[in-house]
């Protein structure tokens, strides 16, 4: 539970606000009802049966979004009802929560969100005590909402940031190995659910070092940016390039399975072998592939790639090597071998 509060900005947001808002309006919900101002009571109530449903929610299916979205809707139509049932002592809490909506929703959908909220409380005149005390209220509401907005977007973006920053290997443009490790997980998890066949195939450069140690690092750099390249115009757009280390790459194809993965992946050996180049010449790339048994986990579907991967290097390189499917065989072994002749 304190892993998802920690990790999760939205819902420990969601949780504190569900919180606060539950610790401060059922003293008034109590309040007015012993008043016995009960349309006033009722209206908080509702607030707080739809506080507790979206966070509920949230806990429940992680879906933050859809359930903050909510929030900020149901935070700023409540600043609303109370501002129209109470009168000017309720205008006060629109403030918070216009700020509130920025930290639930998108800052474009908190600004719509608010500008909906100010406008709806503008048009219930009686509300106010004259025109002049509606224009400062609209003007401050305005001037707050612009601000956070300001800062909402700034804080998205640099999260958008940092995010691409530890997520993409800055040389390739590739995801990394981590964004790798999500992806996986995720197609484990999708396989077990709609059955959907999932592979990876394992690809290492051959004799990369020699290319390095000849010619020097930047035109071993420049091989791995246009291996990428390669390998991205000559793969489904859904299937994933991760740069797992130096010059070892998986590629994840979704969907594939049998003789369309062996076409892809002949097809692809045959364009890097045929277009990836070194001033000394031709570069290739050894393979091991793995289809995603069932129930399998992502150490055991890698490690049957990676023992593949082996093989591919131990028959000649620049080969293709798909592991046995049953994961409970030996690691090494494999059903099939396809290896250049050339
Ligand atoms: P094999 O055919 O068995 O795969 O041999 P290899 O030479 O390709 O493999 P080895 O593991 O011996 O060498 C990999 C080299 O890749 C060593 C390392 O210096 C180089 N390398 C790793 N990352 C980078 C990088 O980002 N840029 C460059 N230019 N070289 C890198
Ligand atoms: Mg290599
Ligand atoms: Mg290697």
């Amino acid at each position: 539970m304190f892993y998802r509060l920690k990790t999760d900005f939205r819902l420990s947001i969601i949780t504190l606000l569900g919180a606060s808002a539950i610790l401060g309006i059922t003293p008034f919900a109590v309040f007015r009802f012993v008043q016995g101002n009960l349309l006033a009571a009722l209206v908080d109530v509702t607030i707080l049966a739809g506080i507790i449903v979206s966070v509920t929610y949230a806990w429940l299916t992680g879906r933050t979004e859809r359930s903050g979205l909510f929030l900020a809707v149901m935070t700023s139509s409540s600043a609303v009802v109370v501002g129209a049932v109470t009168g000017e002592p309720g205008l006060f809490w629109v403030f918070p929560c216009l700020v509130t909506s920025f930290f639930l929703a998108r800052p474009r959908l908190a600004i719509i969100i608010n500008i909906g909220a100010i406008l709806a409380l503008m048009v219930q005149v009686d509300i106010f005590r004259s025109a002049v005390q509606m224009w400062s209220f609209a003007a401050g509401a305005v001037v707050v909402s612009a601000c956070a907005y300001v800062f909402a977007h700034r804080n998205e973006s640099q999260r958008e940031r940092l995010e691409h920053l530890a997520t993409i290997d800055p040389l390739t443009g590739v995801r990394n190995r981590r964004s790798m490790d999500q992806e996986l997980a995720l197609a484990v998890a999708s396989a077990d659910r709609t059955g959907l066949p999932y592979a990876v195939a394992l690809l290492d450069l051959d004799h990369f070092k020699k290319i390095n140690d000849e010619y020097g690092h930047s035109v071993g750099d420049e091989v791995l940016v246009d291996m990428v390249a390669l390998t991205r115009q000559n793969t489904r757009r859904t299937d994933h390039l991760f740069r797992y280390g130096g010059e070892e790459f998986v590629l994840l194809l979704p969907g594939t399975h049998g003789a369309g993965l062996k076409t892809a992946l002949n097809n692809l050996q045959q364009i890097l072998r045929k277009h990836l180049k070194h001033p000394g010449g031709p570069v290739t790339a050894s393979f091991g592939v793995a289809q995603l048994a069932h129930g399998e986990s992502v150490d055991s579907w890698l490690a049957r790639a990676d023992a593949a991967l082996y093989q591919a290097k131990a028959s000649g390189r620049d080969c293709i090597i798909y592991a046995d499917p049953d994961p409970e065989q030996s690691e090494t072994a494999s059903s099939q071998e396809e290896c250049s002749l050339t």
